[in-house]
């Protein structure tokens, strides 16, 4: 049996035993210990057992990878291929991921406790779509020509930034280094990927599969190691062109102030999110209750863009609370290896700790309706109930700050007025869902609400064509779409008098 959606929890459970890990950085296209020797548990959250232990990469091994791909970019080995090239290269490891997609599946469950059926069929899918979507868009964006008219030709050319520092979170770890590597790498730039210190193994098998591919030595480094050593090297290192970051938006700020205290590298910051979802009585009230279960308790909820306020009109405010109580007593947690799991365990038992700290404060300011509770499964208390808490007051730590679990709130509105204050009502802004079959109301809405994405009757809504990113202290810039490229090129003028 191939296809990796029908693979039984036993199939699954074979596989993670005879996997293999790579745990060394990479570095010039070669796998090195860090310099300084040192090394770090990766720990399964899932079972506290530790995986393997990572090449634990600092400053240096964060400047020999910058050289490396400093080398590449200026000798032209990838920078100066044609766009067709590059994409051939990238469409071959597009291939290889996708045949590979059940290592890269268990390597993301096993290191960060989401539910390897998920990241079989969404994550490692996802990351060969991305990789081949970039690929396939990059011999088809022309330069422009400026009307100067006269004998002149002033040319717009779109080209490579140089060296990319990319810096990404443990929640998605596979494709949200590919939302980073697939534009990058199309553009012609070399990159020095640091994954998250929770989740580095999918990275590392990445670049080796991109060598496989025919990606060139140098051209896509991977140092993992931890934020305040490895990230921050790169975010201050002087020559990086430019630092993309996805994580929490206090780091974010941090690599501000990095760019402003070294080269003044550009950067771009994919960061936090507090997402409200709008459910007006019209709307399809079992269907928006599917999706808002979806919305706030897939990957565990560790969700940028979860929908973790769920704003409803006072008129159905206890029917909507009993149908997310059933949703939610049917996504209760298990091993992540069992294809029947709707949800994993949390990345960690600090990370759990902090979830239950913001359950323990929503027990005191509001209602709890259901869940609450965390759950000991094969040894390891990482798991947490889907949870959810109605009466919410506006100013409630569960309702301003970002849980990154599996924790919804509920709140009731009048109008449409207010429902769109109360859902304006944050620092972020990332995404928003509105149910209404109601399109005047949808369309109205959308203008209104203060978000990078705004969904009407479904939640979350993505794709390779469309892009992805925040306002406000979401951050800014956009993953996927062409405008992705925007971040990983220059415009440059070349002015011609003939
Ligand atoms: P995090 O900010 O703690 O870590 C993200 C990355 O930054 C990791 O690689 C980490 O090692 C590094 N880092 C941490 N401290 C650093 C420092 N002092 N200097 C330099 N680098 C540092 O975030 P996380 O806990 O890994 O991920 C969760 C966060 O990511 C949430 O806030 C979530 O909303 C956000 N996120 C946003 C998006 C988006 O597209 N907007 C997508 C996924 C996740």
């Amino acid at each position: 049996m191939s296809d990796p959606a029908l693979f039984s929890h036993a199939d699954w459970q074979a596989r993670a035993a005879a996997l293999t890990f790579r745990n060394l950085c990479l570095i010039d296209g070669a796998f090195v210990p860090a310099a300084s020797g040192k090394r770090f548990a990766s720990v399964n959250p899932a079972t506290g057992q530790v995986l393997t232990e990572v090449a634990h990469g600092g400053a240096e091994d964060i400047d020999r990878a910058v050289r490396s791909a400093r080398n590449a970019f200026d000798d032209g080995r990838w920078s100066r291929q044609t766009p067709g090239q590059r994409k051939e290269v990238m469409l071959r490891l597009a291939a290889l991921i996708r045949a590979n997609i059940p290592e890269l599946a268990l390597l993301d469950s096993l290191d960060m406790g989401k539910p390897v059926k998920d990241a079989a069929t969404v994550d490692a899918p996802g990351s060969a779509h991305f990789f081949q979507w970039h690929a396939e868009a990059i011999d088809k964006i022309y330069d422009e020509i400026a009307p100067t008219g006269g004998r002149d030709l002033a040319m717009i050319r779109r080209v490579p930034l140089g060296v990319i520092g990319a810096v990404v979170p443990w929640n998605f770890p596979l494709d949200m280094a590919t939302w980073k590597l697939a534009p990058a790498l199309a553009m012609g730039n070399s990159v020095v990927l640091k994954p998250a210190e929770q989740s580095p193994l999918s990275a590392l098998r990445l670049g080796e599969l991109a060598l496989e591919a025919g990606l060139p030595p140098g051209v896509l480094n991977v140092v993992p190691g931890f934020g305040e050593d490895a990230g921050r090297a790169l975010g201050r290192h002087p020559d990086v062109d430019c630092l993309v970051f996805t994580g929490s938006t206090a780091v974010g700020k941090l690599f501000q102030r990095y760019a402003g205290e070294s080269n003044m590298k550009q950067v771009w910051l994919e960061t936090g999110g507090k997402s409200p979802n709008l459910i007006f009585p019209d709307a399809d009230l079992d269907k928006a209750a599917d999706m808002a279960a979806f919305g706030i308790f897939f990957n565990q909820g560790e969700v940028c863009s979860a929908n973790s306020r769920l704003l409803v009109h006072e008129s159905i405010a206890e029917e909507m609370i009993d149908r997310m109580a059933t949703r939610a007593a049917a996504a209760q947690p298990g091993d992540p290896l069992d294809p029947a799991s709707r949800m994993g365990s949390m990345v960690d038992h600090r990370h759990a700790d902090q979830v239950m700290n913001f359950i323990a404060s929503g027990r005191a300011q509001a209602r709890l309706v259901c869940g609450g509770e965390r759950v000991t499964l094969n040894g390891s208390d990482a798991f947490i109930q889907p949870t959810i808490f109605a009466d919410t007051a506006p100013d409630a730590r569960i309702v301003r700050e970002e849980i990154f679990g599996p924790v919804l709130s509920i709140q009731t509105f009048k109008d449409e007025d207010q429902a769109v204050t109360m859902a304006n009502d944050t620092v972020y802004g990332l995404a928003a869902s509105v149910w209404t079959r109601d399109i005047s109301r949808a369309l109205s809405l959308a203008d209104r609400l203060n978000a990078g994405t705004v969904s009407v009757n479904t939640v979350d809504a993505l794709s390779a064509m469309t892009p992805f990113g925040g306002m406000k202290q979401s951050g800014f810039g956009r993953d996927l779409s062409l405008h992705s490229f925007d971040k990983y090129s220059a415009l440059k003028t070349v002015w011609i008098k003939y």
